[in-house]
């Protein structure tokens, strides 16, 4: 059976019509935060519930990363290749360093404490870009119960040399997965709000980056199946969003262009493999890999030699 359904004829370009969806990890509770090291072959994805972090290479082999995770949710990589992680438990932004030890970001905004960090981007100046809103705090299965301290759910970004957090975006309910442009002249960030709010948000809003690194603009570009989560943008612009019945693509302009069907609730995705070209997606209890013709946009791809 085919995991991919066509909406528009140009997402024959993307996809390879004959890829296999396989499942190579159904042991989570709720699987996340999906970050791929080319330089080591590997991805590192969150499993929020079971508060670790997992790592799991192509020989098959999948084991515990780090446990406890602080409840870990989204991951990405700095311009030195470092781990940089949303913790809901700490409710923080942390790096990971070359030799293991954790550095605190973010954990704080004017003095009170952020809600609960669920995913973050960097930019290629280095800035660290997150979203805050409150799932992380509100229960225990996925961090620690408590009430929110700042008075909404905002992105933030991080100047890690100066250790400056500015505020840099609102009007969400549950502002929640984020990604660049190719050329990062924009910003996108999914509201999944309707989560919480009957008849709320489910969309992906469109912010223009100025040179100054503040964001104009913020109208909704399109909105989701059930809700967007995580999402990633491919080599041509087009954004590949978590949705109610797995992966949706679409264009810069928010058509619908196709779909990777998955039998399980989907949260987030990234481009992995050393060629970028294979989409790992977290979604509930497993992990779903299949191979596309795009690559991710963004870190340099390695290329065989
Ligand atoms: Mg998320």
């Amino acid at each position: 059976m085919s995991h991919l359904e066509v909406v528009d004829r140009s997402f024959e370009q993307l996809i390879i019509g004959w890829a296999q969806l396989e499942c190579i990890f159904d042991a989570g509770r709720w699987t996340e935060g999906p970050v791929y090291f080319p330089d080591a072959d590997q991805l590192i994805f969150s499993d929020i519930p079971n508060n670790r972090l997992m790592r799991w290479t192509p020989d098959g082999h999948i084991g515990v990363y780090r446990q406890p995770s602080g409840f870990t949710n989204g991951n990405t990589r700095d311009l030195m290749g470092r781990l940089i992680s949303c913790q809901h438990g700490t409710r923080s932004v942390v790096r990971t360093e070359l030799d293991g030890t954790l550095t605190t970001l973010a954990d704080s905004y004017e003095g009170k404490r952020l809600n609960a960090p669920n995913d973050v981007v960097v930019r290629s100046d280095g800035t660290v870009w997150f979203t805050d809103p409150t799932y992380g705090i509100l229960t225990d299965y996925e961090g620690n119960r408590a009430e929110p301290e700042q008075d909404g759910c905002y992105v933030y970004r991080i100047d890690p040399i100066t250790g400056r957090i500015d505020r840099v975006a609102d009007g969400f309910q549950k502002p929640n997965g984020l990604a660049f442009s190719v050329d990062e002249s924009v910003l996108y960030v999914a509201d999944s709000g309707v989560t919480h709010t009957p008849g709320g948000n489910h969309h992906i809003r469109r912010f223009e980056v100025q040179s100054d690194g503040s964001l104009q603009g913020g109208a909704v570009l399109m909105d989701v199946q059930r809700f967007p989560d995580g999402f990633r943008v491919d080599e041509f612009d087009n954004i590949w969003t978590s949705a109610g019945d797995g992966v949706h693509c679409y264009t810069p302009d928010g058509t619908l262009l196709g779909k990777v069907l998955v039998p399980e609730g989907v949260a987030n995705l990234v481009f992995g493999g050393a060629r970028k070209n294979r989409l790992f997606i977290t979604a509930t209890s497993s992990v779903f890999s299949i191979y596309v013709a795009a690559r991710g946009a963004g870190h340099p791809v390695l290329t065989a030699p």
